[in-house]
């Protein structure tokens, strides 16, 4: 199970990195009952967004205040995924 922990000194709430898989976000989508056709580039969530990877194997969960893929959980910025989904405006890490 993954936790997300907000108290990190970085103000990401990721750990570690972590990437949905495609085959995991399908599974979602049905179980909420959306239509899968192709595969969307953001899916919007009340607390953040599944941003897909470049390479298109996957999705990273983004909110305003991190995203779970390496770039930001590694290096503390403010990362393409978050910029894509809008982010960018009103994300300040706490450093
Ligand atoms: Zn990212």
């Amino acid at each position: 199970m993954y936790v997300i922990d907000a108290t990190t000194p970085t103000g990401n709430e990721f750990v570690e990195p972590m990437k949905q898989s495609n085959e995991s976000v399908i599974t979602l989508l049905q179980f909420l009952g959306k239509e899968v056709d192709e595969m969307p580039d953001i899916i919007k969530f009340n607390k953040g967004d599944l941003v897909r990877s470049d390479e298109g194997d996957g999705y990273y969960f983004t909110t305003q205040n991190g995203c779970s893929c390496p770039d930001s959980v590694y290096r503390h910025r403010t990362c393409k995924h978050m910029n894509r989904a809008g982010f960018r405006s009103v994300h300040t890490w706490k450093l």
